[in-house]
């Protein structure tokens, strides 16, 4: 009988368009603080550097997507940032968390052909309300065996879920759009990679660097309509189990 992979899912920018959403907010936020005088490039920078300082105390998603706004908001400001302009950024965030959730393209035909003959993970992170909205509005919540929503992907965490649902590393394969949270911990694990670049991507991302000497466990496609062809050939590869 055939080796089967034991597959799991990113969410945001993997199977749906989500950083384009970031994107227009912080745009909007550039604007949002021109008044007070700095150019949209140096908002931008002020807004990353303390959002990636809040990642620890707030996680990710939205909700600390939206205080990093209205902190770097009134720091740009030197303090001066109106009562309207603070409702205007939690807007912004409103906004975020009703917007349509549009599939990536072989995104959705890549999950049912898969959980055809496997069981899927979704593996998300960000905040747990707006994560399980748009798993509910995706239509594909019903062809995942479970969900995880955890607060990082980090490889600890991927060793706990792995453990949790009786995955051996090694028949481990993780598809997602992000190097730092999807494909390095799988990858550092001794499972499977396959990376799924999105045309954006946060500045959190931009330090890291593609892996190497991975002996074919890492793998990089366009779009996700060449998913299945890809892990039945990495399954047919598959050393035996031991
Ligand atoms: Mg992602």
């Amino acid at each position: 009988m055939r080796q089967k992979l034991n597959i799991a899912f990113d969410a945001d920018d993997t199977l749906w368009h989500s950083e384009n959403h970031y994107h227009a907010a912080q745009d909007a936020f550039t604007h949002i603080v021109a008044p007070y005088g700095p150019g949209a490039e140096q908002a931008l920078a002020a807004l990353h550097e303390i959002e990636i300082n809040n990642l620890a105390s707030f996680g990710y998603g939205i909700k600390g997507f939206v205080l990093s706004m209205i902190e770097a908001a009134v720091k740009l400001s030197g303090g001066a940032l109106r009562a309207v302009e603070v409702q205007a950024i939690i807007d912004l965030g409103r906004a975020m968390t009703i917007h349509e959730i549009i599939l990536l393209p072989g995104a959705r035909e890549a999950v049912l052909r898969l959980a055809e003959d496997h069981p899927i993970l979704l593996i998300t992170k960000g905040d747990l309300m707006d994560q399980q909205r748009k798993i509910r509005e995706s239509g594909l919540a019903e062809y995942f065996s479970a969900v995880e929503i955890v607060p990082d992907k980090t490889p600890a965490i991927y060793e706990t879920l792995l453990a949790r649902h009786a995955i051996a590393p090694e028949r481990f394969l993780m598809i997602g759009n992000s190097l730092r949270s999807d494909i390095m911990p799988a990858l550092a694990l001794g499972g499977y990679a396959v990376y799924v670049p999105y045309e954006l991507s946060w500045a959190h991302e931009a330090a890291v660097e593609l892996p190497t000497a991975v002996d074919g466990r890492y793998h990089e496609i366009a779009s996700l309509a060449d998913l299945p062809e890809l892990v039945t050939r990495l399954e047919q590869n598959l050393p035996e189990s031991r």
